[in-house]
């Protein structure tokens, strides 16, 4: 009986282990495609928003062609 009980609390664990490992891949994949990409209105290139320059609210201009 005792035997049994311990057995499943070690079920328990183990699946609650599991589990929480399966979440933080999840989070830490999207942490990743997280970072929002945004175009350039000259070239058309895609890039990371924290390297865009931003001209105007939605319109972004990758380094080459920042306005000086
Ligand atoms: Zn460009």
């Amino acid at each position: 009986m005792g035997l049994r009980l311990l057995i499943i609390v070690g079920a328990i664990w183990f699946a609650l282990r599991v589990y929480r490992r399966y979440r933080l891949g999840i989070k830490r994949e999207r942490g990743t495609h997280a970072e929002k990409m945004v175009q350039c209105a000259v070239c058309g290139v895609y890039l990371p928003e924290p390297e865009a320059k931003r001209e105007r609210p939605g319109v972004f201009r990758c380094p080459a062609h920042q306005a000086h």
